[in-house]
Parts: structure tokens; sequence; C-alpha cells
């Protein structure tokens, strides 16, 4: 099993999406075993977005992410990181397939509703830089024997 690190961001909150971007991750049979709601800081956001300190939209993002009320989440399950990747949809949502998050819900790359972790060294970095130890939980999901 892997985990991995997802944030409904600020254009997600506001548009009314937390309901349906989270549907979509329990419906897939993926579990989600932290969950937050808060305005993420702005180092932890400059932390988070490190990789892309150099690039010129690099500024507006910390200002987007940091601009108000995001969803931070962990969530589990067989090949989760690259799963939430798919359900996520590509980075610039003109090029997202319907039937992804950012195919259904999104127009531009600068306001794309979602984040996913893209490895295994991103997600557990990604988790510890937003979420405490003991901020996870465990529990079983009824549906897990059929689901694996
Ligand atoms: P992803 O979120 O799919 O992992 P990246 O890691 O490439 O994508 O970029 C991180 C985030 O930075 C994107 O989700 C998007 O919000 C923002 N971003 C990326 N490229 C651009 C760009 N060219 N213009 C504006 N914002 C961008
Ligand atoms: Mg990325």
């Amino acid at each position: 099993m892997e985990r991995t690190y997802v944030m409904i961001k600020p254009d997600g909150v506001q548009r009314g999406l937390i309901g349906e971007i989270i549907g979509r991750i329990e419906r897939r049979g993926l579990k989600i075993s932290a969950m937050r709601m808060n305005v993420i800081d702005e180092n932890d956001a400059k932390e988070h977005y490190s990789e892309h300190c150099e690039k010129p939209f690099f500024g507006s993002l910390i200002s987007y992410v940091t601009s108000a009320p995001s969803v931070s989440m962990i969530v589990e399950g067989k090949d989760a990181i690259k799963s939430m990747r798919t359900i996520n949809g590509a980075t610039n949502p003109s090029e997202a397939m319907p039937g992804t998050i950012r195919g259904d819900f999104a127009l531009e790359t600068g306001r794309n509703v979602v984040h996913a972790s893209d490895s295994v060294e991103s997600a557990e970095r990604e988790i510890n830089i937003h979420f405490k130890d003991d901020e996870t939980n465990e529990y079983t999901r009824i549906d897990e024997e059929w689901l694996y």
C-alpha cells in the first residue's frame, strides 16, 4: 500500500467542490486517513513547492495556495500516488481528460483545483510538511475485502 498527499486548493474550496472531490477519491476505493482545512502557512507553501522556486510562476503560485483555506489529506491505497495523479488529470486543464477533476472543473493551470504528490519521496516529504504523526488515523473500510 502507498500513501500520498492531496490538497483541494483554495479555488476548489471556494467553488464548493470539496464534496465532489472527496466523493471521487472515496468511490475509487482510496482511503482518507487524515484530513484538515486550513490556510497554508507561506513558509510551508514555499517548502511544498520548492522544486518550482526558480520558475516565473512561483510567486503567484505561493499567493494562490496561501490566499484562502485549502483542504489537506493523506490518501492511502494500492498505487495511491499514481491513481491520485490520474484522478486529478493533467496539470494544464486544457490537456486534462474529461472524467478527471481538472478536466471536469478547471480551465487554467494557475487555478487547477487540486494537488497530489508525484512520487514516493515527494509524498513522504509533503505529508511531513502538512501533517504531524499524531494526525493520521487507522481504520478498515468495510469494502476492503472486495477492493483487494
Ligand atoms: P502538478 O500540480 O500537476 O504536480 P507542477 O508540479 O508542474 O504540476 O506545478 C505545480 C503547480 O504550479 C500546478 O499545479 C499549478 O498550480 C502551478 N503551475 C504550474 N505551471 C504553471 C504555469 N505555467 N503557470 C501558472 N501556474 C503553474
Ligand atoms: Mg507537482
